[in-house]
Formats: structure tokens, C-alpha cells, sequence
């Protein structure tokens, strides 16, 4: 296949899909115009490498942007969701699988007794808002500055600047009012939450446990136990979304990792295996108060669907004590690699099991400011260079990498190698 017949097939869907489709795509992130180029618009993918319509291959460091952590089409996930849909696709009626997945999930997630499952990510924050609203009888809510919640309105709210700001909306058609019951801090700042926290009645304080979605930023250490005193001390409910976190960082998430138990845990990406399953749950106490146990509405045509909840259950049923020290010893040797291949650049690498992100920043990151202070434009030159040489890192400063149980050490080397020519080549 000749250079220009490859550009033609992508630039070909490229121009369709504008026609079409807003920006071209169905998530913004997906336009790649944070690194200043066009979209890959993907054929198929299998393991850890994935092939674009023009014949290119990847080593896909995006996985979805988390729920893969088993890598793409992995045979025993799909023969589980093919065996599904062979019994229907869906029925808006209970099933054993979806039994059996609450069970699960509540086995591994010391801080979910009982849950509720949705589609996405955004519905399920957006629920556990509602109960937690409910359940405090308060309407304010403590967000972080950059942490990432799904595109519910009140939780879309930006940071301004100084310390603990009542929030604008951070998206036109987002209502001022909307926006006003959500009070941004600093993430890491102990100081700005305890003066929020004081100052404000909250019902729920809503933290990423470990921050992903301004690229990688760990709780600083004490951080989060000092948000479980807070809301404890203050009958707020701790809100832990562990959409990233859960079932990635271990067994039980974040919250068994770091012994911080929330009162909801938001849950999605690796939980649905690769289809559309998400969750929020807690105490049976909180969570009965949801319908029909309860008066708090929720509901769902495709909750607890076959598909997502067979995906969910192989996904899970492969994720032993086993695969998740294999995950964490190969995001180590990743971030080695990286780090030695940047050589003296002023980067920060940045690791957590299943977790990564390289900043181009002379500082450590440790909230949003860090992370906007980034040199962006060196950050989208190399992620550039690295998609010209076959590897395929999160097109955004602000992304993380999600390294899966897929991918192996000759993806690593062949990472690791084209980081430093990458740098090199953004270095003349
Ligand atoms: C992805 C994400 C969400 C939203 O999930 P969707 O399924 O995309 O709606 C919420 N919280 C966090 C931490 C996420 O990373």
C-alpha cells in the first residue's frame, strides 16, 4: 500500500466524520487536537496493539482510556459476551449474572455492601450525587480542582483561582445554579479542604482517590485520610469515584489499597470489561435508601446488562492477587524505561499500578496548577513522534497511560525505544 493511498482512507473518514459528527467524533479527547494533529480511526485491535484503517500498528497505551486492563478482544471476554448475546441482549429483567457481579464487586470493595448499576461512568456520579443529597438532606458539593467526574453539570464546575472557590459553570447550557453547589479545592491542599469544610455544609466530599484525569497526581501523603476526618467530622459523605481506580490500582481499588473507606464508591471502565457497565454503592443502609428499597429515583433501560455484566464478570474472574502485581511490576519497568529515556529532560514520570503519565514539567505535579503549567506544545510534539513510530500514547498532557495485562515486555521495549527517538527528534 503506497504513502498517499494511506492518507486518503483516514483523511477520506476524517472528512465524512465532520460532516457528520461534531468535531468528527462522539468524545472530544478522540480529535487528538490537544497534540495538534488528526484522529486514528481504528480497524481492530487485539491484545495491546491496535491497527488503524490505513494498515498502521500501534502499541496502544490508551486501552479505551481504562477499561481494557486485560488488553483488546481478549478470547475469554469475548466468548463470555458472544455465549450473552446468544440468550439475548437485553431484557429489562433480573439476572443471575448481574447477582453475581454485585456479589463480587462487594467481596473485593470493602466500602460497597450493596450497589446499583448503570451504563456509564457520568450516570453513575451523577447518582450517587442524588443519594448522597438525599441521605444529608444538604445540597453543596466538595469537588477537586481537575478531577474528572463524568459531564454531569454540577460536577463540569471549574476551579477558579486562590483557594476554595464557589464555582462557575464551566460549559455554556450548564445552569449558574448548577454550577453554584459545587465548591472547588485545590487537590492536595489540606489547608483549602479544612477551610471548605468549614465554612460549608456539605453533602458529599467527591474525590478521584487517585487524581487520573489531569494525568496522574497520587494523594499526597495523609491527603485522603484527612478527607475521610472531614466528612466524618463534618456528616458529609465521603464520595470516592473510583471509576479509574477500582479494579486497576488492586483487588479492591484505591480504598482497599490505602484503608480510606468511602460511604459511595462510584465505579465504571474496568468493571464493564470493555462494554457499557457502571455502578455506585455503599452501605446497605445508604444504598436501600435508593428506589424501589427506597424513595431515591434512579433507573436504566440498559443497567445490568448481559453483555457489560458477562464482560465484567470474565474481566474480574482474571484479576487475581497474581495478574495485579504483574500489572504494577510492568508499569514500573515502563516508567524506568521512560525515565531513562528522557534522560536529564526536565520531565516528572509518574507511576501507579495500572497508572502512568509523563509531564513535561521541571516540577512535581501534585494538583491541576502543576499540571497546567506543563509545556504542552513539547508534550503534543512528542506524543506525535511516538504515534509516527508505532506507539500510541494518550494524546493529551492531561491523560494518563494505561498499561494492561496484555502487553508485554517487547511492547514495552519498542515503547521505551521510541520514547527516546521521539525526544530526540522534539529536541531539534
Ligand atoms: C471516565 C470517568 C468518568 C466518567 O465515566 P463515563 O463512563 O465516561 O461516563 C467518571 N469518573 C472518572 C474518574 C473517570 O475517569
Amino acid at each position: 500500500m503506497g504513502v498517499s493511498l494511506r492518507d486518503t482512507r483516514s483523511a477520506d473518514l476524517y472528512r465524512r466524520a465532520l460532516h457528520y459528527l461534531p468535531g468528527g467524533v462522539n468524545s472530544p479527547v478522540r480529535a487528538m487536537r490537544a497534540i495538534g494533529r488528526d484522529p486514528i480511526f481504528v480497524e481492530r485491535a487485539a491484545g495491546a496493539e491496535l491497527f488503524d484503517v490505513d494498515g498502521n500498528r500501534y502499541v496502544d497505551w490508551v486501552c479505551s482510556w481504562g477499561p481494557l486492563i486485560h488488553g483488546h478482544a481478549h478470547p475469554r471476554i469475548i466468548a463470555a459476551v458472544v455465549e450473552a448475546a446468544r440468550r439475548g441482549t437485553t431484557f429489562g429483567a433480573p439476572t443471575a449474572a448481574e447477582v453475581d457481579l454485585a456479589q463480587e464487586v462487594s467481596r473485593r470493595m470493602p466500602g460497597v455492601a450493596m450497589l446499583r448499576m448503570t451504563s456509564s461512568g457520568t450516570e453513575a456520579a451523577m447518582s450517587a450525587i442524588r443519594l448522597a443529597r438525599a441521605a444529608t438532606g444538604r445540597e453543596p458539593i466538595l469537588k477537586f480542582a481537575g478531577a474528572y467526574h463524568g459531564h454531569v453539570d454540577g460536577l463540569l464546575a471549574q476551579a477558579g483561582s486562590g483557594l476554595a472557590t464557589a464555582s462557575l459553570p464551566a460549559s455554556p447550557g450548564v445552569p449558574e445554579a448548577a454550577a453554584a453547589g459545587t465548591v472547588i479545592v485545590p487537590w492536595n491542599d489540606p489547608d483549602a479542604l479544612v477551610a471548605a469544610t468549614e465554612q460549608t455544609q456539605f453533602a458529599a466530599l467527591l474525590a478521584e482517590p487517585y487524581a487520573a484525569n489531569m494525568g496522574l497526581v497520587p494523594p499526597a501523603c495523609g491527603f485522603l485520610e484527612l478527607l475521610r476526618e472531614r466528612a466524618s467530622a463534618t456528616g458529609a459523605l465521603l464520595v470516592l469515584d473510583e471509576v479509574i481506580t477500582g479494579f486497576r490500582l488492586g483487588p479492591g481499588g484505591a480504598q482497599a489499597l490505602t484503608g480510606v473507606i468511602p460511604d459511595l464508591t462510584i465505579m465504571g471502565k474496568v468493571l464493564g470489561g470493555g462494554l457499557p457497565a457502571a455502578a455506585y454503592g455503599g452501605s446497605r443502609e445508604l444504598m436501600e435508601r435508593v428506589v424501589p428499597a427506597g424513595d431515591v429515583y434512579q433507573a436504566g433501560t440498559l443497567s445490568g446488562n448481559p453483555l457489560a455484566v458477562a464482560a465484567g464478570l470474565e474481566t474480574l474472574a482474571m484479576l487475581d492477587e497474581q495478574a495485579y502485581l504483574h500489572l504494577a511490576a510492568l508499569t514500573d519497568t515502563l516508567a524506568s524505561g521512560l525515565r531513562e529515556a528522557a534522560g536529564d529532560r526536565p520531565l516528572q514520570v509518574i507511576w501507579a499500578p495500572g497508572l502512568l503519565t509523563v509531564f513535561f514539567s521541571p516540577e512535581p505535579v501534585v494538583d491541576l496548577a502543576g499540571a497546567q503549567a506543563c509545556d504542552t506544545e513539547a508534550y503534543g510534539a512528542w506524543c506525535r513522534a511516538l504515534l509516527a513510530r508505532g506507539v500510541y500514547a494518550p494524546p493529551s498532557q492531561f491523560e494518563a497511560w494505561f498499561p494492561s495485562l496484555a502487553h508485554g515486555p517487547e511492547h514495552v521495549a519498542q515503547s521505551v525505544d521510541a520514547a527516546a527517538a521521539a525526544f530526540a527528534e522534539i529536541d531539534r
